[in-house]
């Protein structure tokens, strides 16, 4: 597959670039060789992105909803035919395995696009009486330009997931993917292109943090929504606060599952295999903290033992591969830390904790037991496969164990008694919260974070309010009273 872009660069419907920009080399990671060079968007590029959006939304804004959903929907249906070359592509470029990608990525995107496709024409004011006959209509009306930022983990999906319902609302937004993965974007805004979306409309710039800097301060700039760690959330929220911008967070967690002894242990062990390796646990809302009711903690440790011999680690465009190397060697080096950490703090490794002798930045799924509440492994994110068990009593206990943390992004209860699940679901301090299971994100329902894991949400009809604002307009029935 070419996986060189034709530039850089997409702005106002077409490929652009501008080689005076520092230079970005694309690792895929599997082999560690450059697969694509970019360079990162100068200030003229910047320019001529924000520009173009602010001409494009205009006319783009005016349409009904019908119209702009038809473009997102076309796209959507072109983005699930070319699903396979979407996929090897999100593949070189994350260097998650097909196996994964062919189902979660070009897949997921297209959900977006045709849910907020689906729901752009059905966005209404309301009508609100008031005494005497005068009344009140509201009108919602797009917010302008949008930046949307990535991280590297989902880069297609993490695009449309901004797009979709950002353009539904009649807004136009530039996105800067991460330096680390920037070649799938550009597809999206290919595809968006072709489904018929005015230039301008979805414009992709390159770049390192500066870039995402220099965006967020354009007063042309109506709101950013951002995918990323917590640190970098502090700083583009601190930037927006500058102009009073409107924000979404979505950043980093350590969330907690809780298996009561009550549980289908085979469904727990799945759960939290989906919850910690897969994406090779580069997923933000991963449970890393798994909670193991004290009767069932080491039959919970054995099956999982067993089951991690299922890993295929290997060539991630294989299909049969299901576990893949991380994404840069920076980031495995980061996770070879943790569990050195880990190891020195006292904590029991069960499984993994080594780096293969191979090529590609693969790191073994890693588990570690007794895992005490203090030790780094428990508190911090990790941003990779390393899973850590810790056992609790009674449910009190662990309800305020699984909330004792700054982050909350999502939380997962495992217990077959169904009030217990509800109060779990109930108590938990974390924006989406799974009864029995773990990890999924359909387009349907909100998915975002509580405390330091984030502000807004993304997907479902909530997402609308972060893209759109409520204008009042009080029409007078009756003549003007005034004291004088
Ligand atoms: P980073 O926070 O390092 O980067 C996120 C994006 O912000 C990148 O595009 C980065 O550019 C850009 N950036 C960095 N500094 C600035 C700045 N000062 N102003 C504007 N933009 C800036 O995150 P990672 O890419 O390392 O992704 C991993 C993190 O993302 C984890 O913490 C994870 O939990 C979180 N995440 C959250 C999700 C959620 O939905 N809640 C989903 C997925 C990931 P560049 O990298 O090119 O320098």
């Amino acid at each position: 597959m070419q996986t060189q872009p034709k530039a850089s660069h997409f702005i106002d419907g077409e490929y652009v670039e501008d080689t005076a920009g520092t230079p970005i080399d694309v690792i895929y990671p599997y082999t560690g060789k450059i697969i694509a060079s970019l360079h990162a968007a100068t200030p003229p590029i910047i320019t001529q992105a924000l520009a173009s959006a602010e001409r494009a939304q205009r006319d783009w804004g005016a349409m009904t909803g019908t119209q702009r959903g038809r473009v997102l929907r076309r796209a959507a249906d072109i983005m699930r035919a070319r699903n396979h070359d979407l996929s090897v592509l999100e593949t070189f470029d994350t260097g998650k395995p097909y196996q994964e990608t062919s189902v979660a990525d070009a897949t997921s995107g297209a959900d977006a696009l045709e849910y907020f496709g689906g729901l752009a024409g059905a966005m209404t004011g309301e009508h609100i009486p008031l005494a005497g006959g005068d009344f009140v209509y509201t009108r919602r009306e797009p917010l302008g330009v949008c930046v949307g930022i990535g991280a590297w983990n989902y880069p297609t999906q993490i695009a449309c997931w901004k797009a979709a319902p950002a353009l539904a609302c009649g807004n136009a937004m530039v996105f800067k993917p991460s330096e680390t993965t920037p070649l799938c974007a550009l597809q999206v805004a290919e595809i968006l292109h072709e489904a018929g979306a005015p230039p301008g409309i979805f414009n992709v710039v390159q770049g390192m943090g500066d870039v995402g800097a220099s965006l967020i301060s354009d007063a042309r700039v109506a709101k950013v929504s951002l995918t990323g760690s917590v640190p970098t959330g502090r700083k583009v929220y601190a930037a927006a606060a500058e102009n009073i911008r409107h924000v979404t967070m979505e950043l980093g967690g350590k969330s907690p599952i809780v298996i009561f002894d009550d549980a289908d242990i085979d469904n727990a062990v799945s759960g939290a295999i989906l919850g910690n390796f897969y994406s090779t646990g580069q997923v933000c809302s991963n449970g890393t903290r798994v909670f193991v009711q004290k009767g069932i903690k080491e039959a919970f440790i054995a099956r999982l033992g067993a089951r991690l011999q299922g890993v295929v680690m290997g060539d991630p465009q294989d299909p049969t591969t299901n576990f893949g190397p991380m994404v840069s060697d920076t980031q495995r080096k980061i996770v070879q830390a943790y569990i050195q950490k880990g190891v020195a703090e006292g904590a029991r490794l069960t499984a993994g904790g080594n780096t293969p002798d191979r090529d590609g930045f693969f790191i073994e799924p890693t588990v570690f037991a007794d895992v005490t509440d203090d030790m780094t492994i428990a508190r911090e994110e990790i941003f990779g496969p390393v899973m850590c068990v810790l056992d609790f009593e009674t449910e009190a206990e662990a309800l305020a164990r699984a909330n004792a943390t700054e982050f909350g992004l999502a939380a997962s209860v495992f217990t077959n008694d169904l009030t217990r699940a509800h109060r779990m679901a109930a108590g938990f301090a974390a924006g989406t919260c799974y009864i029995n299971t773990h990890n999924l994100a359909p387009v349907e329902a909100p998915f975002g974070g509580s405390k330091l894991s984030g502000v807004g949400r993304e997907n479902s009809k909530l997402a609308l309010n972060h893209y759109s604002e409520m204008k009042g307009v009080y029409v007078a029935m009756n003549d003007v009273e005034a004291p004088f």
